[in-house]
C-alpha cells in the first residue's frame, strides 16, 4: 500500500473511522519524497535502532524499516493502532509502542528495543510538544542523531546563531547538547490536513558538553535570566533573575569581558559560560 496516496489515505481512514485530532498535532504526510528524504536524512541503516515519535499511519515508519536493523514507534492516539497493525505487517523489525512518548523510560525502551544496536530518533514530531520532547531526547544523552520535522519557525530558532533574531534561549540549550543542522523546508501541502505554517527538517548531533560550561545549573540559569527580559539590557535582566545589586553585576559582566548595555541575545556559549563563572563568584 502507498501510505502517501490520498486516495488510499482517505480509504484506510475511513475504513478504520478515523478522525483527526488538532490537540495530538495530526498532519499526516501525503508526498512520498518527504518521508524518504527524512528517513535518508537520519542516517539510519544497518546496525542502527531508530525511535519514532507518533508514527501516524506509519510513511516514515516504513522508511525506516527499510533502512535501520530495528524501528521503535511510540503513539499516543490509540485509534492508530489498528490501522497500523494493518499498515506495518510487512515489517518484522518495527514495534509499536502505545503511549505518551513524554512519559516513557527512554532508557528502558533503548535497551530493550535496540540491544547491541546504535540508536537514533527520527520522526514528524506533533508540533505541540516539540520543545519539552527535544529537550528531554537532548538531556537523556542516548542518541547519537536526532532527526526531526517541525515548525519551520522553531528550526530557525533552533539553529540560530547569537545576534540573530530567532537566537534565544532554546538555540542555546540545544546547541550545549548538540551540534544543530537546518536541512531543508516542506511546504504546507505536503500534508493532510495542511497545517497553517511551512515545516522544516533539521538533524541534531549530540557531541560532548562545551568544556568551558563550568557549572551547569548556573549557566542555564544566566541564559535564561539573560532571555527573560529580551528587549532590555543584559544588566537590566540579570538584576531581575539573581540577587546581586547592578554594582556587582556589572562588575561579573565587564570581568567575563562584555559591555553591560549588550542584550543577551548577542551572547556566545563561550560568553554565557564566562559570566556564569563570574557570577558565581560573586552569589
Ligand atoms: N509520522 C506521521 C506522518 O508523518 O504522517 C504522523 C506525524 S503527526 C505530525 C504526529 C503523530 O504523533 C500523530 O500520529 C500523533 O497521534 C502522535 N502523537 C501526538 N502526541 C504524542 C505523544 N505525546 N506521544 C506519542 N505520539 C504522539
Amino acid at each position: 500500500m502507498d501510505l502517501c496516496n490520498m486516495e488510499e489515505i482517505r480509504a484506510l481512514l475511513s475504513r478504520h473511522n478515523f478522525h483527526f485530532s488538532k490537540a495530538l498535532g495530526q498532519n499526516f504526510l501525503i508526498e512520498s519524497w518527504v518521508p524518504q528524504e527524512i528517513a535518508d536524512a537520519s542516517g539510519a541503516g544497518a546496525g542502527y535502532g531508530v525511535l519514532e515519535i507518533g508514527p501516524g499511519i506509519g510513511p516514515l515508519t516504513v522508511q525506516l524499516a527499510q533502512r535501520a536493523d530495528k524501528v521503535a514507534s511510540v503513539e499516543l492516539d490509540q485509534t492508530l493502532l489498528p490501522i497500523l497493525a494493518e499498515t506495518l505487517a510487512d515489517y518484522d523489525n518495527v514495534a509499536v509502542i502505545p503511549g505518551d512518548v513524554m512519559k516513557l523510560d527512554l532508557s528502558a525502551v533503548v535497551a530493550q528495543q535496540f540491544p547491541g544496536l546504535t540508536p537514533l530518533v527520527c520522526s514528524n514530531l506533533p508540533y505541540n510538544i516539540t520543545t519539552p520532547v527535544l529537550t528531554l531526547l537532548l538531556e537523556s544523552g542516548l542518541f547519537s542523531a536526532i532527526t526531526v520535522m517541525i515548525q519551520k519557525e522553531v528550526a530557525q530558532r533552533i539553529c540560530a546563531q547569537p545576534g540573530a533574531g530567532a537566537y534565544g534561549a532554546f538555540s542555546v540549550l540545544c546547541q550545549y547538547y548538540a551540534k544543530t543542522e537546518f536541512l531543508f523546508d516542506v511546504p504546507k501541502e505536503c500534508f493532510l490536513p495542511s497545517p497553517k505554517v511551512t515545516s522544516a527538517v533539521i538533524r541534531l548531533t549530540p557531541c560532548p558538553p562545551p568544556e568551558c560550561v563550568h557549572n551547569k545549573e548556573l549557566f542555564f540559569r544566566v541564559v535564561r535570566g539573560a532571555f527573560g527580559l529580551r528587549r532590555k539590557t543584559l544588566l537590566n535582566a540579570l538584576s531581575a533573575a539573581f540577587p546581586l545589586n547592578k554594582e556587582q553585576l556589572r562588575n561579573c559582566i565587564q570581568s567575563a569581558g562584555l559591555s553591560p548595555e549588550i542584550r543577551g541575545e548577542r551572547l556566545s556559549i563561550l560568553e554565557f559560560a564566562l559570566l556564569a563563572d563570574e557570577i558565581e563568584k560573586s552569589l
